[in-house]
Order: structure tokens, then C-alpha cells, then sequence
């Protein structure tokens, strides 16, 4: 017997249909003798409606605070739902909003990080039979307020619960069969991977695969869950994410993320002295917009140019911050492009093998693909290049490093 928490996402509860499949995959779990918690997240499409209303009737200026509450409600449908069809199978079930069993978060709303979960009432449920259902995505500051973990967030509640909980492992049951070695919409030969280290799945989920909410896979990593990612819809090992053994045979490089939410922008001919760069970045932050790449030139006649990478939803607001800014830092010119992308491979294997970077610039260079901006760690390289060539370079590299040879 194992104590699991399965995630389900949008897709998988998108209509009641839809659920009553959830509810019997569910019990097949039971049945086995299996406890069971799980998280719904709200049905597909619902989080994108509220949001419109939203911002329809709030226009730029909407509270966050609101926006929570508005949002949040998505969840509370789907727990509902889920028990209610759990329970006309015969099945104990019981719905439980984050503020029924404290899912304590901070106070930044719309982007909540958890600090604690109360687990009492779920391990009493738990203890008596029943599978607990749980609200994804929604948390409760110490104010008591509602707050909401960001879009796609219900897979952080999933493995933060399972941390509490001490579960043996945290299924994330979704409309793929598992992580794989890039977008299969852009490269058919595109392989699903047994496993994937919680290190390489953090760096693919923050560069853009869409499939894991980073800070999920951060969590897990650091509370050491195991951590699978599978289909609601057919039978499937999936894919665990777990840490390194060093029996592993490492591919040089496990995936290909990329992301065209991206927008850069350049700040031109500003002096080249000390505290220059937080003199940029620093509004920017305090907006709290997150600048992903950062570049800087050497300088030529005490002057330099400055280019970083926003999210392209902040791309605006960061122009007219640096607009506003411009006279302050002697600044040239502020520019910018927003038709830009990031791709980026990601592999533990790179960390003992030279001239993954160079395999990659060739590739690029030899389907003509211009490089704007680089960037590395110990395990990704990622290139910022123009979004029109986004299919083309990932589709390159797949190739050039063999993805599709990977054992299944
Ligand atoms: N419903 C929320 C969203 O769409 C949270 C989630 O699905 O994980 O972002
Ligand atoms: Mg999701």
C-alpha cells in the first residue's frame, strides 16, 4: 500500500465526462488498497475565462487581490465535482479548499509561494477511508485572504503536498504520456523519456516546456519527491523525475526546450561606471518584472550597451519604465524586439563533456540562424535567436544531437 498524490490537469477534468474518468481512475488506485489524495486544477479553458472577466472589467489596474478570489474559483468546480462523482461510485470523498486545510502561502497574490500545509484534517481523512480532494492552484495568506500560486501552479500544490504528506510519490496525470525530448507538435521523432533528472526538469520546465510548473519540479527536487509525470488518458509508466544515480548512462543532452514568450531590450550608449546596471535592472525588479538573460558590451569611449530579456507580457511595462528612466541613466536610445525566442538544450551529460556548445553554434550557423544573445550553466545552453526560426532551430538540434536515438 502506498499514500500517492495525483494531480489532475485542466484537460483531464475539462467536462463531466471527462471527471467521471478521472473518478474511475481513481479507484482503481483504491481498489488496489492505494490512499489517494488528490489536486484538481480548474477545467481547461476556466482560468483563461476568469481572467478575461477580469481584466474586461478592470481594465490594467485590476486588484490582485480580487483577481484571486476570481480566479481561484475554477478549482473550487472541479473539486466538487470530482467528489461528487468519486462518491456515486461508491467511493469516500471529501473537497477541500486551500483555506480548509491551510495551505499557508505568503501575501504576493497571483504569484503565492507555499510556506506551509497543515496535513491534520487530510491524514484524519486519509485514516478514515476517505480520498481527500484538493483545490490546486489557491492558497491562504496569514491574513486569511485567498491567494493563487500562478498560472499553472496546481502541479506546485501536488508536490508540496505530497512533501508534506510524505507521500511515496506524486503523479502528475495530464494529457501527455510523459516528459519528452521536445515538443512533439514541432519534431515527430520526438522521444518520451523513462527518466529525466529533477535537475535537467527544472531547467526544461523554466525554459519553456510547458509541461511542469518550475517551482513543482523545485520542490520536489528539494523535498526529494518522486515525481512522475503521466496520462490520464492511457496506461503509461510516464516519466520519473528523480536525482542522479551514478549508474545512469547520461545523454549528452535529454531535451530541447523553447520558449517565444520572450522580448529583449537595449538600452544604448549609457555610461559605462560602476552601479549602472542596478541603476536598470533595479526599477525594473521593483516592478516585479523578472529579467530572465542579462548582456552587457565592453564599452567603447565610456559608453556601453545594456540588453536583457523580459517576459514579452512585460515587455511594455518595462519600455515605458526605462522610458521614464532614460534622462536618469544619460541613456542614448531604449529599444527593443519582441519577436524573439529562446531555445535551449539541457543535459547533466554536458557537465563532463567539452564542445556540446560548439555542436550547437554549428548547427545554428549551418541553417543560417543568427545568435543574439547566449547564455550557460553547468547543464543548458540557451540562445536567444528570432522567433521566426524557433521550429527550424529546434528541429536542427534534435537532429544534430541524436535525440531520437534515445532508448525508450
Ligand atoms: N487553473 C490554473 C491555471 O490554469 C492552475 C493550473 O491549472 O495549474 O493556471
Ligand atoms: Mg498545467
Amino acid at each position: 500500500m502506498a499514500l500517492i498524490v495525483q494531480k489532475y490537469g485542466g484537460t483531464s477534468v475539462g467536462g463531466v465526462d471527462r471527471i467521471r474518468g478521472v473518478a474511475q481512475r481513481v479507484k482503481s488506485y483504491v481498489d488496489q488498497g492505494h490512499q489517494v489524495v488528490v489536486v484538481v486544477s480548474a477545467m481547461s479553458g476556466e482560468t483563461n475565462r476568469l481572467v478575461s472577466m477580469g481584466r474586461d472589467i478592470s481594465g490594467d489596474y485590476g486588484s490582485a487581490r480580487e483577481m484571486d478570489v476570481l480566479t481561484a474559483s475554477g478549482e473550487q468546480v472541479t473539486t466538487s465535482l470530482l467528489s461528487l462523482g468519486l462518491l456515486s461510485i461508491g467511493v469516500q470523498a471529501k473537497s477541500f479548499l486551500a483555506d480548509q486545510i491551510s495551505i499557508k502561502t505568503d501575501n504576493v497574490h497571483g504569484k503565492a509561494r507555499i510556506q506551509e500545509i497543515d496535513t491534520d484534517a487530510l491524514r484524519a481523512e486519509l485514516d478514515m477511508g476517505c480520498v481527500p480532494i484538493v483545490a490546486g492552484f489557491q492558497g491562504v495568506n496569514a491574513l486569511g485572504e485567498i491567494t493563487t500560486l500562478g498560472r499553472g501552479g496546481s502541479d506546485t500544490s501536488a508536490v508540496a503536498l505530497a512533501a508534506a504528506l510524505k507521500a511515496d510519490e506524486c503523479e502528475i496525470c495530464t494529457d501527455v504520456d510523459g516528459v519528452y525530448t521536445t515538443d512533439p507538435r514541432i519534431v515527430e521523432s520526438a522521444r518520451r523519456l523513462t527518466h529525466i533528472t529533477f535537475e535537467e526538469m527544472l531547467e526544461l520546465a523554466s525554459l519553456g516546456s510547458k509541461v511542469l510548473h518550475p517551482r513543482s519540479v523545485e520542490f520536489a527536487g528539494r523535498y526529494r519527491v518522486p515525481l512522475r509525470v503521466m496520462s490520464t488518458f492511457q496506461d503509461g509508466p510516464g516519466t520519473l523525475i528523480t536525482t542522479e544515480k551514478d549508474d545512469m548512462e547520461q545523454p549528452l543532452v535529454s531535451g530541447i526546450a523553447h520558449a517565444t514568450d520572450e522580448a529583449k531590450i537595449t538600452v544604448a550608449g549609457v555610461p559605462d561606471l560602476p552601479g549602472i546596471a542596478s541603476k536598470i535592472l533595479g526599477p525594473v525588479g521593483a516592478a516585479n518584472i523578472e529579467v530572465d538573460m542579462i548582456l552587457q558590451n565592453t564599452g567603447a569611449d565610456g559608453l556601453t550597451d545594456f540588453t536583457f530579456t523580459v517576459k514579452r507580457q512585460d515587455y511594455d511595462a518595462a519600455q515605458k519604465i526605462l522610458k521614464g528612466i532614460s534622462k536618469d541613466i544619460n541613456a542614448r536610445e531604449i529599444s527593443g524586439d519582441n519577436a524573439i525566442a529562446k531555445v535551449s538544450i539541457v543535459g547533466v551529460g554536458m557537465r563532463s563533456h567539452a564542445g556540446v556548445a560548439t555542436k550547437m553554434f554549428d548547427c545554428l550557423a549551418s541553417e543560417n540562424i543568427n545568435i543574439q544573445m547566449i547564455s550557460t550553466s553547468e547543464i543548458k545552453i540557451s540562445v536567444v535567436i528570432a522567433e521566426r526560426y524557433v521550429e527550424l532551430a529546434v528541429r536542427a538540434l534534435h537532429n544534430v544531437f541524436e535525440l531520437q536515438n534515445l532508448p525508450e
